[in-house]
């Protein structure tokens, strides 16, 4: 959302030039035509002693924010995600985890997958996210959806890190969660968790006993060595975090997974972020809407409540939602009514779907206010020449425009890159490689700017002319 200082100064009732003094006071330079956005606009307000409020779209009006006040907020359990290269046990991590500290109090009940689930230890709980892996944690943060308070990187002790050991601590840190590493496998007689930790340095995760501050747990999947430290960690972690939630109002949260089943009808499980979800409630969720049937826990036990970061299945929807889908309970005249608009929304995007961030339209962004960081994927061919052209691209930083290269690999355009890129607004660019047809496909789908080149300089000098506007549009 964005005003115009002319627009700004009118509604204000003073004259453009004290608001052109106000903003040089604010270390901005603006002409009169200028577009600045709403937090400036707000902050100029106030030192006008106005308020400003954002003109709420048709359904922001229908769907009232809640805003937690601070004392009504608890401590909730962390949400954690397995993450790390192919074979090195995340899938076993996972399940060794479930097995040795299932929550034991209520007897019987056998787990179930749904999706997530949930240990206690030493009476505190703990949420872990069933799906190992960065493509799915990635996958629903391009959807809007922040479930992972807590990331563990999984590296086998006798095979060091690997690329998607890499891709990992992109994506985690792309999303700003904090990374425990569990070096697993130590009861291989190969195993050498010193190496690990000198690989891992290269990624600036510096373990605490080399004075940095990663927690690095050595575990073993197969014999249950060290889980129970790296469960504490995770709970050390977390209360660093402080992360709490008010379990006293309409529940909010995430779908993980879903699917249509044949007796129930759509069946979503739902981790609960806010509130507290109640069979009977009814529930926006995506784009579709239900009432809640019956709701399911880990352990297939029916259970008629979800505080927030209890994952359960819930039955009641009218059609099945995605992963990463936002649910909210509201009334059920308005879920009703904001399903069938988010409908008719979605319809107009997919008839008039314009990109993101492109290259092209750059400059344009940069001057409105809009860009002022530049994330780019580089792919390429080999190591050096993706160094080299890192390397370049970050020194085209300016006082305006910061360049991150939040990711870089060797190897094909992935869809995975492409759903980073989708989540973190960045643009790919490729080096003498190109997108594999999944990649290509879901570029296009997103409308994400993937620039593909063969000498290092043209791609230097794209960007370049892009963050100076002079880039002719690509034909
Ligand atoms: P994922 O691809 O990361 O999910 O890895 P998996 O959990 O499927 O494990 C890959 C292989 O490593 C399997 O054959 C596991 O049995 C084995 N594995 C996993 N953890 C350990 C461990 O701690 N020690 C040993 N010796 N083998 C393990």
């Amino acid at each position: 959302e964005t005003i115009t200082v002319r627009e700004l100064a009118e509604k204000l009732n003073r004259n453009p030039a004290e608001i052109m003094k106000k903003l040089m006071g604010l270390g901005i330079m603006a002409a009169i035509n200028q577009t600045i956005d709403f937090e400036t606009a707000e902050i100029l307000a106030a030192e006008f002693d106005v308020a400003v409020e954002s003109e709420k779209t048709e359904e922001e009006e229908l769907l009232q924010e809640i805003v937690d006040d601070e004392a009504n907020l608890v401590p909730r359990p962390p949400v954690v995600t397995v993450m790390g290269h192919v074979d090195h046990g995340k899938t076993s991590l996972l399940d060794a985890i479930r097995k040795t500290n299932v929550v034991s109090s209520e007897a019987g009940g056998i787990t179930q997958h749904i999706g997530a689930y949930q240990v206690e230890i030493e009476g505190e709980k703990i949420t872990f996210i069933d799906t190992p892996g960065h493509e799915a944690f990635t996958a629903m943060r391009a959807r809007g959806a922040q479930v992972t308070d807590i990331a563990v990187l999984v590296v086998a002790a006798d095979d060091g890190v690997m690329p998607q050991t890499v891709e990992a601590i992109n994506h985690a840190k792309a999303a700003g969660v904090p990374i425990i590493v569990a070096i697993n496998k130590v009861d291989k007689p190969d195993a050498n968790p010193d190496r690990v930790k000198q690989q891992l340095t290269e990624y600036n995760l510096v373990a605490e006993e080399w004075g940095g501050d990663t927690i690095m747990v050595p575990v073993s999947a197969k014999t249950g060595k060290g889980i129970q430290q790296l469960l504490e960690m995770i709970l050390l972690v977390a209360e660093m975090r402080e992360l709490a939630a008010n379990p006293n109002r309409p529940a909010e949260g995430v779908v993980i997974e879903s699917r249509l089943d044949k007796g129930r009808g759509p069946v979503a499980t739902v981790l609960v972020q806010k509130g507290t979800l109640r069979v009977g409630d009814s529930i926006l969720c995506g784009l579709t809407w239900g009432k809640v049937r019956a709701m399911v826990d880990d352990r297939g036990q029916r259970v008629e409540t979800a505080e927030p970061s209890c994952p359960v299945e819930v039955v009641g929807l009218e059609e099945v939602p995605m992963a990463g889908d936002i649910f909210r309970v509201v009334d059920e005249k308005i879920a009703k009514q904001v399903s069938a608009m988010r409908l008719d929304e979605k319809k107009r995007e997919e008839q008039a779907k314009t990109a993101r961030v492109s290259l092209d339209d750059l400059f344009k962004q940069i001057k409105e206010g809009e860009v002022k960081e530049l994330n780019l994927i580089v792919k390429g061919d080999v190591q050096g020449s993706i160094e080299a052209l890192t390397q370049s691209l970050l020194r085209l930083s300016t006082d305006e425009v910061k360049v991150n290269v939040i990711h870089s690999g060797v190897g094909a355009i992935t869809e995975t890159d492409v759903m980073l890129a989708s989540a973190s607004k960045a643009i790919i660019i490729g080096f003498n490689v190109r997108p594999d047809s999944k990649a290509r496909k879901y570029a296009e789908n997103e409308h994400i700017d993937v620039r593909l080149y063969r000498v290092i300089y043209e791609a230097i000098d794209d960007v370049k002319k892009a963050m100076g506007g002079l880039l002719e549009p690509e034909l």
